[in-house]
This record gives structure tokens, C-alpha cells and sequence, in this order.
């Protein structure tokens, strides 16, 4: 009797315990946050000359893409990761996109399309332009999507997309919606990273919720407590600059699809070499990302 009595006591004192040690693990291990800081690092560094479109620098991304891809078990959407595409623009120019696909548990002909440009200005007049927030920081967050799906898969299947050319006229982007197989309807949303990793006011906005009714329920509903602000926005309605066609997102919102587009204000570095790893906020960086996961998962749960 007393063994058994015991034994309940364990478990009502223990059992809260556990489930509490659970819930921190699962939160420390949405990915790796080193590594993440890591990749900015590297992606930003001078090696990768600035990742303008049909340069050795993105050449070099794309290989370091698509090692990530393979090291955490994603798969191509198409025969390959590499989506070829060609387009004028005073010049003729070769994009590739790079498209990974992480298959859904529940849904997995309905698709969620995770994404983020890896291209940005390249050498100009001698000096590189290395991007780190433009957008070094939402192509890493693609990894550390992948990462948090290996141990928690999506119900719908995920295409996580690097995009090319988006510095050129959101070139990536437009081939990819353009040309994909899959229907309008079974591309249920775009969620475009592009700019993620600074901010003074410590904001990260998301745009895309005042047209839809939907996701405007689901965003007002969300108050995941992290260390920043989250604040809907610069969609056109507020009196702030409006980011509809500001990135990737325009090209699926041009189609009728859904998207929500995370970023942070422009700030000195914007679109100057001085966008280095060095001027980022990590700590900032890490929680928006975690931020963005969090979106995902309301997103993957709901009925869109
Ligand atoms: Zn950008």
C-alpha cells in the first residue's frame, strides 16, 4: 500500500515536472542558434562576393544551399534543387532558384511555401555589398526551418525556396509562380523572409493580413511572448510605406495566394557594404526567427 501510495505521489509530483522539462527542451531545440548565426556569418562573408545573380558568389550560395538542403534531410521539389530560369534586364541573365521540399503528414498535396531571396548586390565600384540582412538572415532561417522539421514535421508539405534575382525585379520568384505544376488553389500561402535580422525598435513586422480576412483572425490571436515586438503592418493601410510588392511575396500575391512578409524597417545599412554580420542583432535575429516558426505552426494548424 505504501509502495502504491508512494508511486501516485511520484507521478502528481513529477508528472508536471516532466511535461514542464519537456516543453523547455522542445523549445531549446527549435534549432541551433549557433549555427544559425553561423550561416549569416558565412553567407555575408567576403568569399561569397556579394551574391549578385550569374556571379562565382552566387554559385558558391547555391552549392552552400543545397548542402544545407541535404545535410537536413530535405528533398528537391523537382528532379533537382536548381530551377534554371533566363530573363533580360539591360543584360541577359541566368537565375537559378534553389526549391526544397518538406512532404506534409496530413496534406501533402497542399502546399506552404517557405521563403527567402539568396541573391543581393554583389561588387560594385570595387566594394562589396554583402548583405547580411538583405537577406543573408531569412536565407538562414530556411535552414533552421529545415532543422525544426526534422523533429517536427509539417501537416502540409512545406516548399522552402531560395529565390534568385530578387535583387533584378523579383525575377526568382515570378518564374517560379509562373511555371510550378501545382495548381493556384493547392498553394495555399507564401510566407517570404527578407530582412530579419536588426532592428533599434526591436519590431518585426508582418504584412499581408489586411486583405484577408483569415489571416488577420489568425495573427490578432497570436501572442507567442518572446523579446520582440510582432506588429501587423505596411500593407496599405496604416500610412506606412506599403512592402506588398516589396519583395518575393508580390509575385504569389499578383496569382491571389495568400502571403504573409516578414521584415524589419530599413535601417543605415540598407543596400550599402556596411549590411555586414557585424551590424546585425543576434539576439534580436534569433527571436524573430523563433517568432516566424511559431506563425508557421498557427498557420500549418489552421484551415486555410
Ligand atoms: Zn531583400
Amino acid at each position: 500500500m505504501r509502495k502504491i501510495l508512494l508511486l501516485i505521489t511520484f507521478c502528481f509530483i513529477s508528472f508536471p515536472a516532466i511535461l514542464l522539462a519537456q516543453t523547455e527542451t522542445k523549445q531549446c531545440t527549435l534549432f541551433d542558434e549557433i549555427e544559425l548565426l553561423k550561416h549569416v556569418k558565412s553567407l555575408s562573408s567576403q568569399a561569397f562576393e556579394g551574391r549578385r545573380t550569374g556571379t562565382k558568389g552566387a554559385v558558391k550560395a547555391r552549392k552552400y544551399i543545397i548542402n544545407q538542403f541535404h545535410a537536413l534531410q530535405v528533398k528537391p521539389l523537382g528532379k533537382s534543387f536548381e530551377e534554371p530560369f533566363f530573363f533580360v534586364k539591360k543584360k541577359n541573365y541566368e537565375g537559378v532558384n534553389v526549391l526544397g521540399l518538406v512532404e506534409g503528414t496530413k496534406f501533402p498535396k497542399k502546399y506552404i511555401v517557405i521563403s527567402a531571396h539568396y541573391d543581393h548586390e554583389g561588387i560594385k565600384n570595387g566594394k562589396i555589398y554583402h548583405g547580411a540582412d538583405d537577406n543573408a538572415s531569412g536565407l538562414s532561417a530556411l535552414f533552421a526551418f529545415a532543422e525544426y522539421f526534422k523533429k517536427n514535421p509539417p501537416q502540409h508539405s512545406v516548399i522552402l525556396a531560395a529565390f534568385d534575382s530578387e535583387e533584378l525585379g523579383l525575377q526568382g520568384s515570378k518564374y517560379f509562380v509562373k511555371n510550378t505544376k501545382i495548381p493556384y488553389e493547392d498553394l495555399l500561402i507564401n510566407l517570404n523572409m527578407d530582412m530579419i535580422s536588426r532592428s533599434d525598435k526591436n519590431e518585426l513586422y508582418v504584412a499581408g493580413t489586411s486583405e484577408n480576412k483569415k489571416l488577420k483572425y489568425l495573427m490578432s490571436n497570436f501572442n507567442y511572448s518572446c523579446n520582440i515586438k510582432l506588429l501587423t503592418g505596411h500593407d496599405g493601410y496604416d500610412g506606412l510605406d506599403n512592402w506588398t510588392y516589396a519583395s518575393d511575396h508580390a509575385n504569389f500575391h499578383k496569382q491571389g495566394i495568400p502571403f504573409l512578409y516578414f521584415g524589419v524597417e530599413d535601417h543605415k545599412d540598407y543596400h550599402e557594404p556596411s549590411d555586414t554580420f557585424e551590424n546585425i542583432h543576434p539576439e534580436f535575429y534569433l527571436e524573430a526567427v523563433k517568432t516566424i516558426i511559431e506563425v508557421f505552426k498557427k498557420v500549418d494548424q489552421s484551415n486555410l
